[in-house]
């Protein structure tokens, strides 16, 4: 019998009457994130997902990796499956902990029961495998409050696992529970981090990137379709749209005054985002500005640019310093990809003296002074999608 996966749910659990909902959810995502990987069988029971491959060629490892990225999973464990008497458990069982119990200062023994017909009773099981634990293992001792390993048993209707991993999941709640929004992605460090934060509470991520060729290069947008794939890990499959924005900038730069450049390039940037959610159905936009960053990012910029919004811009890191984005972005593995020296678009005309208390009528007569709605439909227009993948 090979190894099973243990998903153990963080907040679904406490959903209630909706618990199923998300639950189907979760195993959809779980589905395609995994299914490179073999076939694999789905069980639920008491806020745990049973994940059993159908074959032995299963690759386990990559298994263990995809899930650790997957909204929704609190605790993951790798466990195995004994006959359900205490003498295959504390031989073959222990057998299959060994290593982790070598490996170890101190242990403890956690048991559930599902299975009421078992005819040990659940603290009787946590003494008589600490016993012929120590006796195996002399080197250990026993500490209930803060054991290095936790061997659990846990005795269902089918068999009883027997697991000493227990490793962080993501947390969160399943994407695509919580709907879907457009993310602005650049190629920096901070809208990738912000997608990420979405999609963490559940929310389904498109994204839009613009472009300005020939300012900007192919490599450019191929650097912003990289981190799309890396977020896609945690994300799942991503709707990817390109828009062509060098006419608008070319616009903006020869008709309208070099102190708003910036605002009035993130105005159109914004309406061009609306409209393509518009025709998508997608309700909310989501950027990666965080408060006082750069003259854009100020409290009157932001007025400004949400002056051009119809619907909710979401900025899940509005209150984080760099350092705090820079420390997410490691971990999610973009920060490596966000810094290699590519131009974006917006570094493209920038103003040298851009204003950073910006008066909203001042800004909308200077981008009055040119009629920018036949090159906006030209953009929608010609904005490409495409689907892009997680890369791993
Ligand atoms: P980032 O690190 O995400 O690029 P930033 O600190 O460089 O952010 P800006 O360049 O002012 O800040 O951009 C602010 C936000 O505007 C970005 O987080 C992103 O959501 C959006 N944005 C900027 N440039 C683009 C672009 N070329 N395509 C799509 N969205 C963009
Ligand atoms: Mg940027």
């Amino acid at each position: 019998m090979s190894e099973i996966v243990l998903a153990k749910y963080g907040e679904i659990a406490l959903k209630g009457l909706n618990k199923n909902t998300f639950e189907d959810v979760l195993v959809r995502n779980i589905r395609r994130r995994i299914s490179k990987y073999g076939k694999f069988e789905y069980k639920k029971a008491q806020s745990t997902l049973y994940i059993s491959p159908k074959n032995d060629d299963c690759d386990m490892d990559s298994v263990m990796e995809a899930l650790q990225k997957v909204f929704g999973i609190a605790k993951l464990c790798r466990a195995k499956g004994f006959d359900k008497d205490f003498e295959a458990i504390s031989t073959k069982g222990i057998d299959y902990v060994a290593e982790a119990l070598e490996n170890a200062n101190t242990f403890k023994v956690a048991s559930k029961r599902a299975d009421k017909k078992f005819p040990m009773k659940s603290p009787e099981i946590c003494r008589e495998l600490g016993g012929v634990i120590l006796d195996r293992f002399p080197h250990l001792e026993v500490d209930v409050n803060n054991p290095d390993v936790i061997v659990t048993v846990e005795i269902r209707e089918e068999q009883a696992f027997v697991h000493a991993t227990n490793i962080d999941g993501a947390g969160g709640i399943p994407v695509g529970s919580s709907g879907r929004a457009m993310l602005l992605l650049s190629g920096g460090i901070d809208s990738p981090v912000a997608g990420y934060m979405m999609a963490k509470r559940g929310v389904a991520i498109s994204a839009i990137h613009f472009e300005s060729p020939p300012y900007t290069s192919e490599r450019a947008r191929m650097k912003v379709e990289k981190l799309a794939s890396i977020m896609a890990n945690y994300c799942g499959r991503i709707n990817f749209y390109c828009v062509p924005f060098t006419e608008i900038q070319e616009q903006i730069k020869n008709n309208c005054d070099e102190e708003y450049f910036t605002i009035i390039m993130r105005r159109l940037m914004m309406e061009i985002a609306q409209r393509i959610c518009e025709k998508q159905d997608i309700p909310s936009l989501v950027t990666g500005e965080s408060i006082g960053q750069v003259a854009s990012q100020t409290m009157y910029a932001m007025v400004c640019t949400d002056n051009a919004c119809r619907m909710p811009v979401f900025r899940p890191v509005i209150g984080m310093d760099k350092r705090e984005i820079v420390e997410i972005s490691r971990k999610i593995d973009t920060f490596e990809t966000s810094i290699e020296p590519y131009e974006d678009c917006c570094t493209v005309f920038t103003p040298k003296h851009p204003r950073t208390k910006p008066v909203l009528e001042e800004v909308i007569n200077a981008q009055n002074k040119f009629d920018f709605e036949e090159l906006i439909a030209k953009a929608v227009e010609e904005t490409t999608a495409h689907y892009i993948d997680a890369n791993k």
